[in-house]
């Protein structure tokens, strides 16, 4: 079939896209509407931790849509309750409200700060986020992240969402004051550019915000669910956040994400928050398939081979090609690139013929890789061999612009 065939004009333009449809995907790999495979270290944006279409997604999808979609939030499901345990029993946390989306579970956790701060802190409201931080696109978590102009496209949006700079922990502290109820970051920026927030930076924020009773919240939803080698990310530093939210990997690519608190923090009543889809059992049982896959003995150890084995590979590209070096966390990594030759290189990557090649670019001078955890030795000797033909491509093009002959 023909790309016109396919008539995308009745969607509202949100973002560019290129002229593909895709079809089929499994595991690292996925297939547009005329055939051509794609080699995707996208992964539905870190979505896919498994990869494209696991078997155990599939059995799980079909054997609960058999048995029970949707008996209404007003009851308890079964695998609702199981997937509450297991993250209860493999998390600090004691609570668990489930949502549909990451900025869903982010908004529940600045309306579960503010009732606490309403309940033990004279009402205090404000929530320190940081520059370049990413907490979703609903009114409030547009204005909790720092993109620039986030916080007034849509005004009047929501305010007390005063802005620090991640790693310096006295620009956290220049901001409290008797408003503040809680200091929320993502352990590492993903959108931001995969800027990791170190150890010792966690630890003093939990220190600081323990010093003035504040609630410290992560937003996992990026680097939750094993994209660290950890399975959550604030594990990194061993300390204990009050709440914490994940989303994309927690569903494996289905709509799932959740809230998660210390049992002094779940101070929501009846009445304060729900939702019609929120913990139906469709999708909490997905959710119990891919945790389960998650704790399987050795997984986490592989991600962890893994990353370091992706680490190593990136850098000898960057030495290679005269780049500025890679980072990130697990399987959650960055190439520096020197230069804004990304979104060009993700352009060139996806066009390669016979295969193609998914990155991504959320910064101009960088590409972000977030492969399955499943990934295989294979599948990143692969990628990085036509990530080097692309950029020798680029590098070449650059040159040749800049020194006309
Ligand atoms: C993707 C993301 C979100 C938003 O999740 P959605 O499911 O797109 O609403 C929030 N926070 C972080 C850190 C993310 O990476």
């Amino acid at each position: 079939m023909e790309f016109s065939q396919y008539n995308v004009n009745a969607l509202m333009h949100i973002t560019p896209r290129p002229e593909l449809v895709f079809t089929e995907g499994k595991g690292m790999w996925m297939t547009d509407h005329q055939g051509k495979r794609y080699l995707d270290y996208l992964q539905g944006w870190a979505v896919n931790c498994l990869g494209h279409s696991p078997d155990c997604i599939r059995e799980a999808l079909v054997e609960q849509s058999s048995k029970l979609l949707n008996p209404s939030p007003a009851f308890y499901n079964a695998p609702m309750a199981e997937l509450a345990n297991m993250l209860t029993t493999h998390s600090c946390f004691d609570r668990v409200f489930f949502t549909n989306s990451g900025a869903e579970a982010n908004e529940g956790a600045i309306k579960l700060a503010r009732k606490w701060g309403q309940l033990n802190k004279n009402g205090a409201f404000e929530i320190i986020t940081f520059d370049h931080g990413f907490h979703g696109r609903t009114l409030a978590t547009m204005s909790a992240s720092g993109k620039p102009g986030w916080d007034t496209i849509f005004a009047p949006q929501v305010t007390g969402f005063p802005k620090a700079d991640l790693n310096d922990i006295a620009s956290v502290e220049k901001l409290i004051n008797a408003n503040t109820v809680a200091v929320m970051l993502e352990p590492v920026q993903g959108e931001g550019g995969v800027i990791p927030a170190s150890s010792s930076f966690m630890q003093e924020l939990r220190a600081l915000t323990k010093k003035h009773n504040l609630l410290l919240i992560v937003d996992e939803v990026q680097t939750g669910m094993g994209r660290t080698g950890e399975l959550f990310g604030y594990q990194l530093s061993g300390i204990e956040p009050d709440i914490m939210t994940l989303g994309k990997g927690i569903g494996g690519g289905v709509p799932l994400a959740a809230l998660l608190c210390k049992e002094e923090v779940a101070c929501f009543v009846p009445g304060d928050q729900g939702g019609t889809y929120n913990g139906n059992p469709l999708i909490t049982a997905v959710g119990i398939a891919v945790l389960k896959s998650l704790i399987a003995p050795g997984f986490l150890e592989e991600v962890k081979e893994k990353s370091a084995y992706l680490s190593q590979a990136l850098t000898q590209l960057s030495e290679r090609f005269g780049l500025e070096g890679e980072r990130g966390e697990g399987l959650l990594r960055a190439l520096m690139l020197g230069s804004d030759i990304g979104a060009r290189l993700v352009e060139v990557a996806r066009d390669m013929q016979p295969i193609g090649l998914l990155i991504n670019s959320p910064r101009p001078n960088l590409l972000r890789f977030m492969p399955a955890l499943n990934v295989s030795y294979e599948e990143i000797d692969t990628m990085i061999s036509m990530l080097g033909q692309v950029i020798q491509q680029v590098q070449a093009e650059q040159a040749a612009t800049s020194s006309p002959t």
